[in-house]
């Protein structure tokens, strides 16, 4: 549908949990985030009954995200009932690699169309530094085990660190001979993301065509994401870049978000908008939610804020673990 600025929404990231196997620095502080009860998380059928409503309003992109999503347990079933059920018509999730060997056979069954693999270096001291958790090896086998499937699309998604730039270009190197898309993300001041300090895309590039030679910018289909891509001689897979503040693209936003315990929040940086759990435990009916998630997404705010001090989301969604990314 489109919102007030004409801004086609066709995408929703949809965080399952708001537990993780990792402690990224930038993302989650080491003791772990106060986790919420079960029940105050959405069940799979709650889930199924909004994303039928959002595919009525042709929002048929999932992005199924956390916390870390592998760690609910039954998450194929969720990707059947969205692809089945709900007809959506990609679902594809975010996740840290860990348990992908022994979850992605069933989940490729299920029906997801691609995974995005979170990892920020190949060094393994480096590893446990960034995550607080020794397992690049789990996470490198779960890389090798995706592109063993030739229906997946696979993605690397790095959130490159100012201290950690060689790190960084090691990573863009797993393009260069398989089959996989590298991102860099750029650092959000989000939660814990204010005290890391991220790289800039165009000091990045700089340090890649040193090491790799010269990146010319190529097409991405419009209205698929924030993400622009560069192609290298040589390279099998491009290398992307979401640049939310050197580059930024609120004017082509299409996402809005689902949060663990079922806020919908139609910006990043803004406090969520509508309690579809309360909605959804209160009787409301199909098109009552219809009508409230209508109303947020036409009112989705023009853009973000980061680098101003206003808008800032509530303390409770503070870290990027709860809110999914
Ligand atoms: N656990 C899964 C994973 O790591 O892919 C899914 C959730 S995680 C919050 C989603 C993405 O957000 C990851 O790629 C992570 O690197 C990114 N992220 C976390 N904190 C961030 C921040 N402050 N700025 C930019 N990206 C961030
Ligand atoms: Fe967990 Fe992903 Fe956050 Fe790392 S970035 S702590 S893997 S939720």
């Amino acid at each position: 549908m489109l919102d007030a600025q004409n801004r086609s929404i066709d995408y929703i990231r949809i965080s399952v949990t708001d537990r993780c196997n990792l402690r990224c620095v930038y993302c989650m502080p080491e003791e772990g985030v106060h986790s919420l009860p079960h029940e105050e998380i959405l069940s799979y059928e709650e889930i199924r009954r909004l994303c039928g409503i959002f595919s009525a309003l042709d929002i048929r992109k999932v992005k199924l995200t956390g916390g870390e999503p592998l760690t609910r347990k039954g998450i194929a079933e969720l990707v059947r009932m969205l692809k089945v059920d709900c007809g959506m018509e990609s679902v594809t999730l975010t996740t840290n690699g860990i348990l992908l060997t022994e979850q992605l056979a069933e989940l490729v069954r299920a029906g997801v169309d691609g995974v995005n693999i979170s990892l920020d270096t190949l060094d393994r001291d480096c590893f446990r530094k960034i995550t607080r958790r020794d397992e690049l090896e789990q996470v490198l086998a779960g890389i090798r085990f995706a592109l063993t499937f030739p229906e997946l699309n696979v993605k690397i998604n790095c959130v490159p660190v100012a201290q950690h730039v060689d790190d960084a270009l090691a990573i863009a190197g797993l393009a260069k001979d398989q089959r996989l898309n590298v991102r860099f993300i750029e650092m959000m001041p989000i939660g814990l993301g204010k005290q890391s300090e991220g790289i800039r895309e165009a000091d990045l590039i700089q340090r890649l065509e040193c090491a790799y030679g010269k990146m010319t910018p190529c097409g991405q289909p419009p209205g698929n994401g924030p993400a622009h891509y560069y192609h290298v001689q040589g390279f099998q897979g491009n290398i992307g870049f979401i640049s939310a503040i050197s580059h930024k693209f609120c004017s082509e936003c299409n996402r809005i978000r689902l949060t663990a315990d079922g806020y919908l929040k139609t910006c990043l940086q803004y406090e969520a908008d509508v309690d579809l759990k309360k909605m959804l435990r209160s009787g409301a009916d199909d098109g009552q939610l219809l009508q409230s998630i209508r109303e947020a997404i036409t009112d989705k705010p023009q853009g973000h804020h980061f680098t101003e001090e206003v808008g800032e989301t509530k303390p409770e969604q503070h870290y990027m673990s709860q809110i999914g990314g």
